[in-house]
């Protein structure tokens, strides 16, 4: 089917309004820019176009109402048509697509998806936030029916009917990162059986492989099948209905549905065609203002990249709130202002049936890619809240922070209450520039049901801090296999038998005061414990009586999950 452009735009010009704000795309990014943009400006004339049937609505709730947690659709509906053209007299049209930009005649031309009618739209600035769409492999059998990718409302329905009309009682979810996870959970929710087919050796690839185990232990002891290590070859039809996925291996995993969730691409296409300038992750390139690389062009959200704050590197990073905080930078550069986005650095929380996982700025391996060697990094496990008060749950946490200045570099944490709490404390310090100090001295809430006297973000700061002066050197768990250091376990001789560093030797720490002496002075000391405040307390008192002793980071718990992430052979 061809359509006729019709020449005519339009747009005819209002005199009463200065000039004409054109944004393709109305969620995240092009609704907070609408709306930020109409707050600063009364006079210029703002047009949002979607090609989808809504705008504003809440991506990030889609899974939830897979999972019906959230039954009501009109619930993901945040802002409607009627409210942005009566609140803020912003022009809205949906269903209308952007397929091209003149840039020398200021002007787009747009689909009318019901009709199929082309025409041209105006603009004196043009924003884009047309986000980034779900990655669909070349596979066979990606397009058969009951596979899926989430990305609007209509696709939430079209997966909701199928479950219900199918009665279906198994998934396969391709891909284990954020969006993966959370329609597991939402599946679960929805009484099927599912599993995880994931590329990686591990599932929410942004976090260290060691850190992620105990999410793993969680999703396998909550009955989800994990497929690591093993990527899509393709999907095939089952004789008598439904679905198999066809692992690289082999492996053959019946499904009555498959969601797709390997990740996604910005949107580039239009930004593209019209010779905007695109960087080397493949996102369009804007200033600190999210200027493109056309004056009377703007972009945000998903589609554009960023710099990474700590690694000083540019990135993609597609989620919601850099994309609301662009959408206010690029609304105020527009209105005159001098706002300037200061960076992104990766803070994300994912909840996955009951457990949450968090993490802010960079991580090891992250660090390592970038090539940045001058850090280090401390584990621990403490209770979300006083000890004596009852329920206290285990945080995984870990800390990376440079040397010698201390600055803080990225943490990652998983456990059950009070994950998200300590990730933000984090987040914030990293916004301010801030050091190891600076959490060991934060100054947070407590009272025994909400934290401790000594909270989890002071502890990390404090063993940071002691790393830093040399008060407890640490050693690394990815050496522990070659190190020629006598590997020493504090903990009692009961916690000894029930599981050990292969080589190490028992003394422990009730004992250490009056049988230091058989220890060896000529040899490193790595020493280990349960989770790593046993063995501070014995390098301390080493160290004072001149042996050369060092701390293993995080003690058994930690060298367990190093172990099972397959990081030590
Ligand atoms: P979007 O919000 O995706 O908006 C882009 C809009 O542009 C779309 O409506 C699209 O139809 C439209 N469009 C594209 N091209 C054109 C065109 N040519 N013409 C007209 N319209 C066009 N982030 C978090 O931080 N936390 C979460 O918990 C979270 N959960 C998520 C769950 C899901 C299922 C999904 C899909 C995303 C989630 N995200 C989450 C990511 C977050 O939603 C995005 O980062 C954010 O919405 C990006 O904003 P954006 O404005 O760049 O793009």
């Amino acid at each position: 089917m061809s359509h006729q452009t019709d020449p005519q735009s339009t747009a005819l010009r209002n005199p009463e309004t200065s000039r004409r704000v054109l944004i393709v795309g109305g969620v995240a990014g092009g609704a907070s820019c609408a709306a930020r943009l109409r707050r600063l400006d009364e006079s210029s004339e703002i047009l949002m176009i979607d090609r989808g049937p809504y705008v504003s609505f809440a991506n990030c709730g889609l899974p939830y109402y897979v999972g019906n947690v959230i039954s009501d659709e009109r619930r993901l509906l945040v802002a409607s048509r009627e409210l942005f053209h009566e609140r803020f007299n912003i022009d809205v049209l949906t269903d209308t697509e952007a397929t091209s930009i003149d840039r020398g005649a200021r002007t787009i031309t747009v689909r009318d998806m019901r009709t199929g009618n082309n025409r041209l739209e105006h603009y004196d600035i043009l924003v884009l936030s047309p986000g980034a769409a779900p990655i669909r492999p070349a596979l066979p059998g990606v397009e058969l029916p009951g596979v899926f990718a989430v990305r609007t409302i209509p696709d939430t329905r079209r997966i909701r009917s199928w479950i219900v009309e199918r009665g279906a009682k198994t998934a396969v979810v391709v891909g284990g990162g954020f969006i993966g996870l959370e329609m597991v959970e939402n599946l679960i929710h929805r009484e099927l059986s599912v599993a995880i087919l994931e590329k990686l050796s591990q599932v929410m690839p942004p976090l260290d492989a060691e850190m992620a185990v105990p999410l793993m232990e969680h999703l396998s002891a909550k009955g989800v099948q994990l497929h690591l290590g093993d990527g899509l070859a393709r999907i095939e039809e089952r004789d008598g209905g439904g679905l198999v996925v066809v692992a690289e291996s082999g492996a053959r995993l019946p499904a009555d549905l498959v969601i797709l969730a390997i990740g996604v691409r910005p949107e580039t296409m239009l930004a593209k065609d019209a010779g905007l300038k695109i960087g080397p992750r493949g996102g369009i390139v804007v200033d600190p203002q999210m200027r493109t690389s056309d004056p009377n062009i703007w972009a945000v959200g998903d589609v554009v990249e960023v710099q990474d704050v700590l690694t000083g590197q540019e990135t993609v990073l597609p989620l919601a709130g850099p994309a609301n905080r662009q959408g206010r930078v690029a609304a105020e550069s527009i209105a005159g202002r001098a706002t300037q986005f200061r960076g992104v650095q990766a803070t994300a929380v994912v909840g996955v049936l009951g457990l949450t996982v968090a993490s802010t700025g960079a991580s090891e391996k992250g660090l390592r890619r970038a090539g940045v060697t001058s850090f280090e990094k401390v584990y621990l496990h403490p209770g979300h809240h006083a000890g004596y008060y009852p329920g206290a749950r285990q945080i995984h946490l870990k800390l990376l922070f440079s040397v010698p200045e201390g600055r803080i570099l990225g943490a990652q944490a998983v456990g059950f209450e009070g994950v998200e709490k300590r990730i933000d404390v984090i987040a914030t310090a990293i916004q301010f520039n801030g050091t190891v100090h600076d959490l060991a001295e934060a100054e947070l809430c407590y009272a025994p049901q909400f934290g401790a006297a000594k909270d989890p973000v002071n502890l990390a700061g404090m063993l940071a801090e002691n790393v830093l002066n040399g008060d407890m050197p640490v050693a690394d768990w990815l050496e522990i296999d070659r190190t020629g250091a006598l590997l020493l376990d504090v903990r009692e001789a009961d916690e000894f038998t029930r599981g050990h560093l292969p080589k190490a030797i028992n003394l422990p720490l009730s004992q250490l005061r009056s049988r230091y002496v058989e220890l060896p002075k000529d040899r490193d000391i790595w020493v280990c414990c349960a989770v790593g405040q046993r063995a501070y307390f014995a390098t301390r008192f080493l160290m004072q009586h001149g042996y050369r002793s060092l701390n293993l980071s995080g003690g058994y718990a930690t060298y367990q999950a190093v172990k099972a992430a397959g990081l030590l052979p």
